[in-house]
Formats: C-alpha cells, structure tokens, sequence
C-alpha cells in the first residue's frame, strides 16, 4: 500500500450553518479536498468534544452527532456516516497510552469535523475518527498529544485540528454587515504571525497573549490548533486559507506541510 506524508491542518469551522451553505469557506474546503492527496483516513480534534481522558471513536462506521440547538431542521437532518477505522483507534490509543483509550459509542462526529467534511470529501468514504480533549489537560499537554500524534502523517491519516482562533458568542455580532472589532482582527493577526514564524510556545502560553480574554472567553475552540502545532515539524510551510473574521469569530485556517 503506498501512502503519502500527509500535511497537517487547522481549520476555523464557524457556524454550523456552512454545513447547508455554499459560501467562500465551503468552496476553499471543496477545493481543499481535491487538492490534498487522498488521505488514508482522517483524524479530527473538534472543539465540541472535550471529556474525562482521552476518547478515540472506534465504531466501524460513525454516527452523526447534532451538537447544537436552535438552528434549523434541515442541518439536524445532515447526516455524515464515513467509515471509522477500529484497528487505527487502538493504534492511536496504543500511541497515546495510558492516557487514551478506544471509544465505542459515545460519541461520532460532531458539527466540528461534519460541517467541514461535508465540504472536503462529500462521498464520505474516507475512514474518519474523532480524539476527545481531555478537559483536565493544559495547553502544553494538548501540544504534546500532537506531537506523539505525528507518526500518522507518515501513514497517510490526515490531522485536522478544527475550532476557531476568535471565538466570542457572547460579542457576536449577528447583524448583517456588522463591523469585526480592531481587536479581533488584531488578536488573529497575532496568532497567524506566530503560527507562521514556527513559534510554538507563544501559541501554547497564549494566556499571556494581549486581548485574549476577548478573543475566547474559554479556550475550546483554539486548543485544536495545539495538536495542529504539536504535528508539525520545524519549517514546514504555513498556507492560511479562508483566512477572514467575522464580528468574533475567526475562519482562518492553517495549512502546514502541503507541497
Ligand atoms: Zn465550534
């Protein structure tokens, strides 16, 4: 079986909503996918799944987690099943050990990783699996998981971090044409700077990062980005795509290690 050195990429997922749009972000995914080297599966850390330990789904297929509320019938109708990979969750939890184990049935995919596949690889015939967060670890712990996570791109699994580098519901702005705050755009400008001059440890320190507060009041959605930073090595390129922020939430997205 031949497979390819995989790149490793961060991707600002937003709302739910791009599951059922099709806007600039769901195009730049599409084309993503047809661009990248057909992976052999996809790993996912999502911000929606953080837990006690880490989990690995291990189903032989995944089930579809509607991990949100208040939107409309249509997106708790999307439903994305790929195939899972039992035997890679317990090399993963092997990999991991002993702080991951497999999972069967607690979770699948949630809107984290579905709402951006459904867009990369809509025949979801790619074997896909989730890692939890383990809401008890710091950040340097989630950087460390994705440096023992880096092996996989050897064998072909695609590591998608997915969350958002801004992430502030509460100073959303949901009004058509509202105006992004300087400090948003400032604080993501921040991060990209830092992500693309390989400096790992001011992204894991971001608590000493100005305006960071503001920029997520909690820091689900930018610890993906850790394991992201953790699975790459030392002066691979950084691509940002989708590279926008809309009132607090942030789409950038990182690519790293693509030809
Ligand atoms: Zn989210």
């Amino acid at each position: 079986m031949t497979t390819s050195h995989m790149p490793v990429l961060f991707v600002g997922h937003g709302s739910p909503m791009n599951a059922l749009e099709d806007n600039a972000y769901t195009r730049a995914w599409r084309g993503l996918g047809e661009r990248l080297p057909r992976p052999r599966a996809i790993l996912v850390i999502s911000a929606h799944w953080e837990t006690k330990g880490v989990l690995i789904t291990a189903a032989a297929r995944q089930r579809t987690i509607h991990d949100f509320y208040g939107f409309p019938q249509a997106l708790f109708d999307v439903q994305y099943t790929p195939p899972g990979d039992p035997e890679l969750a317990r090399t993963i939890a092997q990999m991991l050990a002993p702080y991951a184990r497999a999972d069967l049935d607690s979770w699948g995919l949630d809107h984290g990783a579905w709402s951006v596949l459904l867009s990369m690889y809509p025949e979801q015939d790619i074997p896909t699996l989730q890692l939890s967060m383990d809401i008890r670890l710091g950040p340097q712990d989630h950087y460390r998981i994705g440096q023992a996570l880096k092996p996989l791109r050897d064998q072909g699994v695609l590591i998608i971090g997915s969350g958002d580098i801004v992430h502030n519901l509460r100073l959303f702005d949901r009004r058509p044409g509202a105006v992004t705050p300087q400090w948003a755009v400032d604080f993501n400008e921040r991060v990209k700077a830092r992500i693309a001059a390989g400096d790992d440890q001011a992204l894991i320190d971001y608590a000493a990062l100005p305006d960071v507060h503001r920029a997520f009041p909690e820091p689900e959605h930018f610890h993906p980005l850790l394991y992201v930073l953790g699975a790459r090595e030392p002066d691979e390129p950084v691509e940002f795509l989708t590279d926008d922020v809309i009132s607090a939430v942030s789409m950038t997205s990182a690519l790293i290690g693509a030809d």
